[in-house]
């Protein structure tokens, strides 16, 4: 079988999602970007009169991404900015316009029951032949194929990509034992001609590559700020502007990423080692109390900095 991508699907509009759609637009690949319908009205929308059937309301996250996207210049790498490419939807009711895509990328929550939740779904309305990766930051991507047709079995991957996804160059592809030689040769092909990318093929092993020592490095850094007195301002300078890195690795870093999307990815090696190995990735206290308080990161507007 030949591929060829010529529409794709990304599944999830924050962070991640929003930035691979901004990315594929640029490009000039035409892309349906989907995500959850809220539960509930936000107290603006009820005084309104809006319902949760109202268009409004079941597209805003979908329709906040590409209102965000408007602000993200593309990477000098892709042509212009196109996000007319981009069709903006969410799964409950545009679940079925999945069989008009060649490739679905899901970018949800880092949680392999949520993931696997919304596998099953695709599995039903995807076209046989359809690739379909994910984007999780260390999830076991075997784990995540369980239970899934033949045909979507042999046509998953994990494709990790790094934020934002439209400047950064780094792509890990991470294959199962069940993916198919010609789609990881597709991908990796795909991900370096067309998007521009360096591929690394990684194993699945907990946190793959990057973020398995990227995890350890901020976790460590972060011990020894506590232990040291040293400042968020300090620890951002020497690891940022002062050597010459256009913004800083730590503090400025997880405010992109977001607190909550790190405790997650920490958590994803901290189930799968143990002894001292284990403590490190486990969260500062400091750190769980701004989750609980929300303060998260900049699409929070609070995390380390205020984002104004
Ligand atoms: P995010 O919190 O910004 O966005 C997650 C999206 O998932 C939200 O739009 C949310 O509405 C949707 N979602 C939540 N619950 C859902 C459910 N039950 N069903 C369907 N959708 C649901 O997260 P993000 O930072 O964009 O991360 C998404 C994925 O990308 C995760 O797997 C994460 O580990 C990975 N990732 C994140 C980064 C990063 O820097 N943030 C980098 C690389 C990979």
């Amino acid at each position: 079988m030949t591929y060829q991508i010529k529409k794709a699907a990304v599944l999830g509009s924050g962070v991640m999602g929003s930035g691979i759609a901004a990315h594929l637009a640029n490009i000039g690949i035409p892309v349906l970007l989907l995500d959850i319908v809220p539960g509930k009205l936000t107290e603006e929308e009820a005084t309104k009169g809006l319902t949760l059937e109202d268009g409004i309301v079941r597209n805003k996250i979908a329709a906040g991404a590409l209102q965000k996207l408007v602000k993200q210049k593309p990477a000098p790498l892709t042509k212009k900015s196109n996000l007319s490419l981009i069709e903006a939807g969410n799964f409950e009711d545009d679940l079925d316009k999945l069989k008009e895509v060649d490739w679905i990328i899901e970018v949800i929550v880092e949680n392999l029951d949520v993931k696997k939740g919304l596998y099953e779904k695709i599995d039903a309305v995807r076209k046989p032949g359809t690739i379909i990766t994910s984007n999780t930051s260390g999830i076991s991507i075997e784990a995540m194929a369980a239970g899934r047709s033949e045909d979507f079995q042999k046509h998953f991957m994990g494709t990790h990509f790094f934020n934002p996804p439209r400047y950064l160059k780094l792509l890990e592809i991470i294959p199962a034992s069940t993916t198919a030689p010609e789609v990881i040769e597709f991908m990796t092909r795909f991900g370096e001609d067309t998007l521009g990318k360096g591929v690394v093929i990684a194993k699945d092993t907990p946190n793959f590559i990057a973020n398995r020592i990227g995890t350890y490095g901020l976790l460590i850094t972060l011990r020894e700020m506590e232990k040291r007195g040293y400042s968020i301002g300090e620890v951002d300078s020497v690891t940022g502007t002062l050597i010459g890195r256009p913004t800083s690795a730590t503090f400025r870093t997880l405010d992109v990423v977001g607190l909550d999307t790190f405790m997650h990815v920490a958590k994803n090696v901290y189930d799968k080692t143990e002894g001292e190995e284990q403590k490190v990735f486990e969260l500062p206290p400091f750190m769980k109390k701004m989750i609980d308080n929300g303060w998260i990161g900049a699409k929070a507007k609070q995390g380390f900095y205020l984002k104004k």
